[in-house]
């Protein structure tokens, strides 16, 4: 009887891999850090003196370029990517599939008589126009309207992207329907930006500080797995939906904690160091890398930038991570959830507020109590996300992350803000009428004189918390690892614009009547009053956090499709509307985009677990099943007792049988939903599709528990989570 070996062959290749490469590796970060980007020193040392001094105006102050000036960029672009090796550009943008897109053109066009004209002018850095037909814009664009344009985007810098057969220069680009409307993800993210720019500035200025411009700064740590691609590419569920639809549970999982900020493997060192070097060379400062807490899980975190580069950023770092660990033999999953009963993967965003001097506006210094300006800004952040708790929720809304938030391990899908002990206890002061102190941190004692005092911080870590302020930033946990980071920063961005705005005006009306100390001390009283109802610096897994948290009124917006319709409310679209970062249009066409993404999603992780289940599950059982059949009646004719193989036989048969019974159901269940709106397929999705879906993974994952390990033909956990 054949056996499936196919596994087995997978397992042999994992262990036997060896690196193709000669320990001939190079990584001088001074001499590397920035190569492939044409940093602003760069671009200014190829500008004449007046060129660089308009661009300068536009990149620091958001002017408009004039076409010359533009001209003069185009050729000190092309000639740095050209002398680099470049033979193409393209307009790199990032439409709302959250991926990024491209489309090359050549910088030199042959021509008949054997020559070549060189083509790349102000105008071709300026404006692209890709056929937008095939990008989601949610009903922004007709079908019959294809055009889409791309906008150049002149403060974020551009970029080469290298292969061993050519290089081409990547040009960062907003995209945009032909009647302006954003459908892309960098648009809303500029205007955004603008806004908090603007009420920014106003407000520090009420506090006499100058400065030319104000921005958000991100930093995004990145947390995702590595397995071996003989692996990866014998599980149709991991290549399609980038997840494990089925998959038992391994005997030792993360139990032991004992992978967390362990040692990192050779293997997975050496893929780190190159995808890092690769990330250095295009100006991207990653700055850290650990194991993570599930086995086979790691993370790399860059040091911060302003949000729009960082933004970029972010996505070329996942591009990379992916790219290079196949060099290792590794596939990079940046699914939230790869493995079912193991820890997933998030993106820390790590947001601020920073003047163009550096000034961060939520450093609260060493005495937060009188740091009126810090309490200010932080009082704002807090009464943002108390306001705009939907808001939050629904920017890190998508399938992948439904298997975080609000499972027991994740933050939960309750936002909530945790601030720390002593910060609680500034606002304690504040409503009992009075600022008298800030808790101080003081030093570590670690009892021993060969060791150093350690200074402590002001408040302990909770890993719990969904939106935590560590510091002096507000770290937003609940992102997922696979999505953009752009529209939770154009969340952020705009609800803090907002707050900021409100109470600007407040504290401007005030002014005359009571002095700026006193109307700045009731404005921030009468907003904590009700806004610390947000703060909460507790376990937030417990139940008591879920009946506490309904207490204070605050949401807990469990899946996605819960939370996707808040989107379109009138609060959020007059949100929108008013600061100028997305019309009503705009805003509904992403209602309907992610709701298609989300149903599109669940639509392949179904049909991928029907395929898996009947063309790879079932046969392996049957097989199985014959064998026992067999065992059984030879054993009967020669008169020995079989009850091992004919229990066996039983479980499996009947193990079977359910299988079939969790297939037609979801058969059943699905066909129901022909002819419905997005919104009640979500629900269903959600209610029916789901629950059914998992059930014939229960089947399945049972099955794998009593079939014979050689008829089995899918990489199991253990494998993949442990062979490096
Ligand atoms: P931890 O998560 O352990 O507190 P760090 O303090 O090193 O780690 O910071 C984590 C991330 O936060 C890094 O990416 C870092 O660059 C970023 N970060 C630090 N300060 C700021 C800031 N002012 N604005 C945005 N991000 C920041
Ligand atoms: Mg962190």
């Amino acid at each position: 009887m054949p056996h499936t070996t196919q596994r087995y062959d997978a397992l042999a290749a994992a262990k036997s891999w060896s690196p193709a490469y000669k320990g001939d590796f190079k990584m001088q970060i001074t001499e590397i850090f920035g190569e492939n980007t044409l940093t602003l020193e760069g671009l200014k040392a190829r500008l004449p003196k007046s060129a660089w001094a308009e661009m300068k105006k536009t990149i620091v102050e958001g002017a408009v370029l004039n076409i010359k000036v533009a001209d003069s960029v185009a050729l000190a672009m092309k000639e740095w990517a050209t002398e680099k090796g470049a033979t193409h550009y393209t307009h790199w943008f990032q439409p709302l599939t959250g991926a990024t897109a491209e489309k090359h053109d050549s910088f030199i066009t042959p021509n008949q008589g054997g020559g070549a004209v060189s083509e790349f002018s102000g105008k071709d850095l300026i404006q692209g126009e890709p056929d937008a037909s095939s990008f989601p814009s949610g009903g922004l664009r007709p079908t019959f309207e294809a055009r889409g344009y791309t906008a150049w985007d002149p403060t974020s810098p551009v970029f080469l992207i290298e292969n061993p057969n050519g290089k081409y220069l990547c040009i960062p680009t907003a995209f945009a329907s032909w009647k302006g409307e954003a459908l892309d993800h960098k648009t809303p993210l500029l205007r955004s930006v603008e806004s908090l720019n603007q009420q920014a500035m106003r407000a520090l200025a009420l506090f006499g500080v100058q400065t030319k411009r104000v921005t958000a700064t991100v930093g995004a740590e990145q947390e995702y797995f590595l397995i071996d691609q003989e692996f990866f590419y014998r599980r149709p569920d991991l290549m399609t939906a980038g997840r494990t639809l089925v998959g038992a549970k391994p005997p030792r999982g993360q139990e032991l904690d004992d992978h967390y900020f362990g040692s990192i493997p050779d293997r997975v060192l050496s893929y780190m160091l190159e995808a890092e070097r690769e990330l250095y060379r295009l100006g991207i400062p990653v700055k850290t890398r650990h194991n993570e807490v599930a086995p086979g899980q790691f993370e790399l975190a860059p040091i911060f930038e302003n949000c729009n580069i960082a933004a970029d950023h972010q996505q070329l770092t996942m591009i990379i991570l992916k790219k290079i660990a196949k060099k290792y033999g590794f596939e990079c999953l940046m699914h939230e959830k790869p493995f079912d009963g193991l820890n997933g993967s998030g993106k820390h965003l790590n947001w601020s507020i920073s003047t163009k001097e550096g000034m961060n506006l939520l450093e609260p210094g060493e005495s937060p109590h009188e740091n009126m300006q810090f309490l200010f800004f932080f009082t704002a952040v807090l009464r943002a996300a108390f306001k705009h708790q939907d808001l939050l929720r629904v920017s890190i809304a998508h399938a992948g992350n439904d298997h975080r938030l609000g499972a027991n391990e994740a933050p939960p899908a309750i936002i909530s803000a945790y601030i720390g002990e002593q910060l609680e206890d500034i606002i304690k002061q504040l409503l009992n009428g009075g600022l008298k102190n800030s808790i101080k941190s003081g030093l570590l004692g670690l009892g021993t004189p060969v060791l150093p005092d350690l200074p402590k911080h002001a408040g302990d870590r909770n890993r719990t918390s969904p939106f935590a302020f560590t510091g002096n930033k507000f770290e937003f946990r609940a992102v997922g690892s696979n999505q953009s980071v752009s529209f939770p920063t154009v969340v952020l961005n705009t609800i803090v614009a907002e707050t900021l705005d409100e109470f600007c005006r407040e504290l401007e009306n005030n002014l005359e009547k009571k002095g700026f100390e006193k109307a700045l001390k009731d404005l921030l009283v009468k907003s904590l009053k009700e806004t610390r109802k947000i703060v909460f610096n507790g376990d937030g897994y417990s139940e008591d956090w879920q009946k506490e948290a309904k207490k204070r009124g605050l949401l807990n917006l469990k899946t996605t499709a819960d939370a996707l319709p808040y989107l379109t409310h009138k609060k959020n679209v007059d949100l929108f509307e008013k600061y100028k970062v997305l019309n009503e249009k705009e805003v509904h066409s992403r209602y309907e985009i992610w709701s298609e993404q989300y149903v599109t999603n669940l639509t392949i992780e179904v049909d991928t677990t029907e395929a898996i289940a009947k063309t790879m599950v079932y046969p392996a059982a049957v097989r199985y099943i014959n064998e026992l059949a067999a065992a059984v009646r030879d054993t009967k004719k020669l008169g020995l007792k079989n009850s091992g193989a004919a229990d066996m036989l039983k479980t499996v048969n009947n193990a079977l049988n359910d299988l079939g019974k969790a297939l037609d159901n979801l058969a059943k269940v699905q066909s129901k939903l022909k002819g419905q709106t997005i919104g009640e397929k979500c629900v269903e999705y959600k209610d029916k599709v789901i629950p059914a879906m998992n059930d014939v993974r229960d089947a399945v994952d049972f099955l794998e528990r009593y079939t014979a390990d050689d008829y089995w033909p899918l990489p199991v956990y253990r494998e993949m989570l442990f062979v490096k």
